[in-house]
Parts: structure tokens; sequence; C-alpha cells
């Protein structure tokens, strides 16, 4: 069973007091996102990596304020989440296609974006083929809103989607709650980071 690691929008400005649009408790997280991040590498485990890459005055900034400007200290990820050997594959239709054969070799694909949903990036459908995972194992922020687009998006594609609760953070409970409810109503696995980094149970 072949599988990917889908690290969803660990960016400082969501992960920590000083960023642009802090998720409040987000820091508590990190030290989870990076033992993750470390079992991915250690066991040759992709890392798919999603990446808020926003110009400025982009249309989301009417909803929430601005974040995450592409080239801005506060659109990097966390350094736990990084691996060396990581590629970034933009938005642009054909993107892919010049990069198939760094994507196959790199321990970390960052895939940027700038809405909530990953799979406004048109370059997800071939990457997902082409990286063909059995089981993606996903986390980040915020539950309720890209983490869910991101987890709900793989579910559809018939592959086994487990959502980790502990590396994981809601702006609201409630609403994070209800996500991880309505995962599991779908198909999906709510699990722990620790049974996240074991083998599988199927
Ligand atoms: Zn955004």
């Amino acid at each position: 069973m072949k599988t990917v690691f889908f690290d969803v929008d660990t960016q400082l400005d969501f992960l920590f007091p000083a960023g642009a649009l802090y998720v409040p408790g987000a820091e508590d997280i990190v030290n989870t996102l990076g033992e993750l991040t470390r079992f991915a590498a250690a066991n040759e485990i992709q890392i798919i990596s999603t990446a808020d890459a926003h110009i400025e005055n982009d249309v989301e900034f009417q909803l929430w304020k601005p974040h995450c400007v592409a080239g801005t200290a506060g659109q990097q990820k966390a350094a736990n989440t990084l691996l060396s050997h990581s590629v970034v594959l933009g938005n642009v239709p054909g993107d892919l296609d010049a990069m198939r054969p760094r994507i196959r070799e790199s321990s970390q694909i960052v895939l940027e974006k700038r809405a909530v949903d990953i799979f406004t990036n048109p370059n997800v459908g071939p990457l997902l083929e082409l990286v063909n995972a059995d089981r993606y194992v996903v986390y980040g922020v915020v539950t309720e809103i890209c983490v869910q687009c991101a987890a709900f998006g793989l579910l559809e594609r018939g592959a086994r989607v487990e959502l980790v609760s502990d590396a994981s953070k809601a702006l609201s409970i409630g609403e994070g709650q209800n996500v991880l409810a309505r995962f599991e109503a779908r198909g999906g696995i709510v699990t722990t980071a620790a049974s996240a980094m074991k083998p599988p149970q199927l």
C-alpha cells in the first residue's frame, strides 16, 4: 500500500501568533507536524504540501485578512514541515508536465493555491495520478476549511483517506468536530499521529 502524507497550509501566517491570519492554538500542533515530517522522510513517504500563494489584493482578501502573499515571510512553511528535496508546483495548467521526473524523485511537492480548495489548482489531478497513492494521511490547518476541502476531495478519488485529528486545528471546535463526523460518515478515517505512523490496519 503506497502512502502519501498530505500536509495542508502549515505556513507561518496561520501557525504562529505573529502570523497575518493566525489560527488560535495552532502552535500546539507544530511539534506533531515535525514528527510526521521526520517520519515521512525516514520512511521514504512522499509529502504533498499545499500552500497558499496569494497575489497582493487577491479576491480571497475580501473575505479574509491578507495572508500568505507569495514572497513574504508569512507565506513560508514552518521549518519543521520542510524537507530539503522539495519542489514547488504552481497553479498554471501544464506546470506539471516538465516536472514529472523531478516529482517522482522528490520527497516533498509543495502545491500552490490561491483559493481555499486545493482542487482549484489544475495540476492536482495529474499530480495525484502520478503519485498514485492508495492511502493519504491528511493534516494541517484549518480543519473546517482547507483541510476539509483536501480530505473530501481525496475521498472522492476512491483512496483510503485518514485525517490526523491531533495534527490539525480548527478555528471553531464545534465546526471541526462536525467535519470529522461527516468525514467518517463518508468513509474517511479519523486517526492520531501515533496511529498514522504505524503500518495501517486493513
Ligand atoms: Zn488563502
